[in-house]
């Protein structure tokens, strides 16, 4: 019988999510026994050409990783939804646009005026910017147009199911696997993860605790045992989705967010101040202002992976 098929791509993304599934190691042979791999860039020599010539939904399964920020990356995303019977949002910048999508705090011409002008180790007098249509004495050489606003893959195309983690962890990817190849996978729409928030599977020792201050983590030695969030440290484990197997609480670090919102929350970032709203002990007005200080970059603390995705989406500019 032909094994079912497999596509992954990756969009804006920093390699890691491809990264995590080699991460499987031997188990990376299982997956190639189960199934057979028509398109993976990071990994297998197959072009888009290739992928254009399939007959429409013949891939089973296509797991895509990175937000979309590119006219290339739509494109593809367009054309693997085409082929393919089954779409995966795959780590977190496909699912909440992720690290990419803080660029929807600036826009396009705000990037390239950093990144080409501003950027101390530009050597660029002209002064000048990418072009998507460049003329060479060999014809024209085309790039893709950058988009104003980073988006997550549900933006672009229809979406089966969520896989969260920036990574996912492995355990998580083998569990996908495993529900497409029994045939068991939940119904359409579902995050594949916990239900239950972090804080729900976090057993660090909580006492309702009301705080006076904010620590950034390189300035305390947290206790082990108790909650971050109540010795002065942002823990995103209050709105984050569990299921990561306390990745970064094990290691005595704060939850980032990276498995996104759990179910009923629409906004991650506002949740999150909400929640430390609620444990702030403070009584005038110049101390609530101290707090909101000790805060040194909220955009990138409250929707570090998830602004695109917010209600916000992005800054008005
Ligand atoms: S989710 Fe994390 S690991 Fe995956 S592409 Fe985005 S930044 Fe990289
Ligand atoms: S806030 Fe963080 S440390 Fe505290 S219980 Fe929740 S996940 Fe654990
Ligand atoms: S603890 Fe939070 S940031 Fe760390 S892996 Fe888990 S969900 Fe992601």
């Amino acid at each position: 019988m032909a094994k079912p098929k497999l596509a992954l791509y990756w969009a804006a993304s920093c390699g890691g999510c491809d990264v995590a599934v080699l991460d499987t190691n031997e188990k990376i042979l299982d997956i190639a026994n189960l199934v057979d791999i028509v398109f993976w860039p990071i990994a297998v020599d197959f072009k888009y050409h290739h992928v254009r010539a399939m007959e429409d939904k013949s891939i089973d399964l296509c797991l895509f990783n990175g937000a979309v920020r590119s006219t290339e990356q739509a494109e593809i995303a367009r054309l693997l939804r085409d082929k393919s019977k089954v779409m995966v949002a795959f780590g977190a910048c496909a699912c909440f646009g992720g690290i990419p999508a803080l660029a929807n705090f600036t826009n396009r011409d705000g990037i390239f005026q950093r990144a080409y002008i501003e950027a101390p180790s530009n050597a660029n007098a002209d002064g000048t910017f990418p072009q998507t249509l460049t003329k060479v004495p060999e014809g024209e050489l085309e790039l893709p147009e950058l988009f104003d606003t980073v988006l997550t893959l549900a933006q672009v195309v229809d979406v089966e199911y969520f896989v969260p983690g920036c990574p996912p962890p492995v355990d998580l990817i083998l569990k996908v696997v495993d529900l497409f190849a029994s045939g068991q996978l939940p119904p359409v729409g579902s995050v594949i993860a916990s239900d239950k928030t972090l804080c729900d599977e976090c057993k660090r020792v909580k006492e309702e605790k009301k705080i006076t201050r904010l620590y950034r983590p390189h300035e305390i030695i947290p206790d082990p045992e108790k909650c971050l969030l109540e010795q002065g440290i942002i823990c995103c484990g209050p709105v984050t989705r569990g299921g990561c197997g306390l990745r970064c609480i094990e290691a005595n670090m704060p939850c980032r967010g990276c498995f996104g919102p759990p179910p009923g929350v629409v906004d991650q970032g506002a949740k999150l101040v909400s929640a430390i709203a609620s444990i702030y002990q403070g009584d005038s007005e110049e101390e609530i202002a101290r707090m909101v200080d000790e805060v040194l970059d909220p955009a990138g603390t409250f929707y570090r992976f998830g602004l695109a995705d917010s209600m916000l989406k992005r800054k008005r500019l």
